[in-house]
């Protein structure tokens, strides 16, 4: 038990002063995850929002709804949109 404290391994930064360093790397992968986290729920929740958007339109838009989506830029967008979103890219 003597090296314990000396010696290194994950969550050894809790271990206590000596790994004063171990902690300061902890925190900092702690950011870079929180980071990513964030980066990509603001991704998920842009495409949602696009998304509905698309579906909005598809639902209100006259020209849709009247001579098919295919003559409504809009809804040619919103097409290539879904699309996308049931290929899973
Ligand atoms: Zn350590
Ligand atoms: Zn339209």
């Amino acid at each position: 038990m003597t090296d314990r404290q000396s010696t290194h391994a994950p969550g050894c930064w809790g271990w206590g002063p000596r790994h004063y360093e171990c902690a300061l790397r902890e925190i900092e992968l702690l950011v870079a995850e929180w980071k990513r986290v964030t980066a990509a729920q603001g991704e998920a929740k842009a495409r949602a929002e696009r998304l509905a958007e698309a579906l909005r339109h598809q639902r209100w838009c006259r020209t849709c709804a009247e001579d098919g989506w295919e003559s409504c830029e809009e809804g040619r967008k919103n097409d290539a949109l879904l699309r996308d979103q049931e290929e899973g890219k």
